[in-house]
This record gives C-alpha cells, structure tokens and sequence, in this order.
C-alpha cells in the first residue's frame, strides 16, 4: 500500500475536499476531450493521491457522472456515478478497462514484465468502448528496465489511453519519463480543511493535535486515530466493565486511564453512558458490531418491568451528569486534579445499580 489508510476511506467516487482544484482540472480536461496522456500525480504520501487516481479512472469509464453536489463534497465538478454497468465493475476492482500497477507483493519494484502487460493493455482496443485508464502507482520504484519500456509506451501514445503516474517520490523517477507527463501536485490541506474532514470520521478526540503529529497529512492522521483510539476505547470500556463484575480493581483502571490520559477515555465512558440509558429504556442496541460495547450491554439485561427500568435509566442519566461535569473540569484551565476526579467517577461508577 502507498498511501495510509487507504482502505478505511476507499468508499467514495469523489475526491477529498483538499484535492478540489486537481479534480477540476482533470475532469474539466477530459469533458472537452483535452486530457493528457499522461499526468504525474505528486505530493507527499497521506494526502490521499492513490485513491484520486482509483477515484478519476473510474469517472472516466462512468456512462452517467453526475454533479458532484448530489455527493455533498465541496467541488463543482463531476464525479462517477457509482451505480452504472461501469461503475459497478470498478467497484469490484474488475473493470477490463482499468490496469493499476504496482510492485507485487514482496517486491520493491515494479518490474519490466509488468510493463509489458502495460504495453499490451495499451494498444488493444477498449472493452467498453470509451477511454482506457492506466495507473502506475509508487511510480518512483519503477526499475531500470521497467522504466525504459514505459517511456516507449509514453512517446507512442495511443489516443483512448490514458496514464496516471503517482508518486510520493517524483525526484526518484527518471527525468525522461517525468519530461513525458503533465505533473499534477498536491498539497497539504488547510487546517481547518483536514480537521473537519477527520473530525466527520473520527467524531471526538483530538482533531488537531491528532493532525499536527501527522504533519497535517489527513490519511495519516485517520491512520494514527484509527489505530491508537479505537484500541484504547475497546480497553478502557472492557476495564470498566471488569470493575462491575469484580475482575478488576478501581486501581487497576486508573493505571490503564494514567496511559491514554483522562480526557479521552471520559469521552468514550459519556458516549457509552448514552447508548446505556438509551438500551435500558428500550432494549435496542447500537453498533451490533462493537465488541467493546457487547460486553457492556451484557452487564444490564433489559427489565421486563418498566419501573425498574426506569430507576435504571434514571441512575445512568444522573451519573452521565458527573462524568460530564468531570469533562468539564478537565477541560477547564483551572485543572485541579485529574487522578482524583478519575478515581470518584470509577467509584461512583462501581457503586451504581444496574438492575
Ligand atoms: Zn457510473
């Protein structure tokens, strides 16, 4: 994989709201028959470059592409519409109109035999009628030989054919084939760009210090709280679970808590406290999918008797108050001590009655 996280994201036919104006040159080009045959798409790895070119190639092969507002992403262009014969086959990864390229698995080059396949791809004529896509991506680890045969490929263009290059490496590449391709670059987002993009995936936590350790690389950034917080979540939420059923000490949560820091896991306990009361009042459960969240539903069987059940909810919703209240404080600049508002909401919290 060249660029992180790219299969967490690999869901859409647009681009990334940072990657408007490279778009709009690409799918304006090809609308009035103006593409190149060949781009170079660089810019350093995380700024989501890979998944443009997959995004691109598909538009290029979509019979109805449709205005990009009807995606709610940011750019007025158009973008591929996800559902036509087409569309549906690169969907599948199986569209014979589409070759990607890559080093194969185990391999840190992209070898001449696969430029060969590239070279056949070129000149036979397309499945579906309309323009052939190529993309080369990690294209600075083409090998010599490789490298040669593409750039014949490159000085003989076939017109239906078009090749996307991408590299966070461009440097690397030999200036012959770097001379043969329009450079499409990309760069790092605003800001305020990448936080509310990670901040619609992620929700809470962190945004910007979470952006900032990625060096305001987005797909990284996902990577990182992907990664770090979802862990920590599934094993702060087991651990208090652990404190109801006796497996586990309230000091034993607070050395794991000293590790995350308390603010995050206080953001996981309030999220989960609302799926709680909204389970003890109604039995419907959120994300059947969340293990962490399972094994919390276990601790509190649902009453068949409504009166109990709303004793239940109404202890959880005044306890949600004072993990709430505790956030505050935290959050306040006046912090008077995180342990100690740590240790009172886990006692609290193995004191409550859940049935
Ligand atoms: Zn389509």
């Amino acid at each position: 994989m060249t660029e992180a996280g790219s299969n967490s994201v690999n869901v859409l036919n647009a681009p990334f709201p940072w990657q408007g104006a490279q778009w709009a040159l690409l799918s304006r080009a090809f609308a009035a028959s103006q593409l190149a045959h060949a781009y170079l798409l660089i810019g350093s790895e995380g700024l989501g470059k890979s998944l443009f070119a997959d995004g691109f190639a598909k538009y290029v092969l979509c019979k109805n592409p449709v205005a990009q507002s009807a995606t709610g992403a940011l750019v007025d262009a158009a973008v591929a519409c996800g559902t036509c014969s087409n569309c549906l086959k690169c969907g599948a990864g199986n569209h014979p109109d589409i070759l990607t390229i890559e080093p194969e698995e185990g391999s840190k080059n992209i070898k001449i035999d696969q430029i060969r396949w590239l070279s056949e791809f070129v000149i036979r004529s397309s499945h579906s009628g309309g323009a052939k896509v190529v993309i080369i991506q990690a294209a600075h680890l083409l090998n010599a030989n490789a490298a040669n045969a593409l750039l014949k490929t490159l000085e003989e263009p076939n017109d239906n054919t078009h090749v996307l290059l991408v590299s966070d490496h461009p440097g690397r590449l030999v200036a012959t084939i770097r001379s043969r391709c329009q450079k499409l670059a990309f760069q790092v987002p605003d800001a305020d760009i990448a936080a509310s993009w990670l901040h619609a995936i992620i929700g809470a936590g962190n945004v910007n210090s979470i952006l900032e350790a990625s060096d305001m690389r987005p797909l990284i950034a996902l990577e990182l709280a992907q990664g770090d917080s979802l862990q920590a979540r599934a094993q702060f939420l087991q651990s208090i679970c652990d404190v109801k059923t006796g497996k586990k000490s309230i000091q034993q949560v607070l050395s794991l808590v000293a590790k995350n820091g308390e603010s995050e896991v206080l953001t996981h306990f309030s999220a989960f406290l609302s799926k709680l009361t909204k389970y003890s009042l109604t039995g419907i459960i959120d994300n059947k999918d969340d293990p962490a969240l399972q094994s919390m539903y276990a601790l509190l069987a649902p009453s068949k008797e409504k009166s109990l059940a709303q004793t239940v909810a109404s202890s959880l919703a005044l306890f949600y108050t004072e993990v709430e209240t505790a956030r505050r404080q935290l959050a306040s600049s006046t912090n008077p001590n995180p342990q100690l508002i740590m240790e009172s909401i886990l006692w609290q919290w193995s004191k409550l009655k859940l049935h």
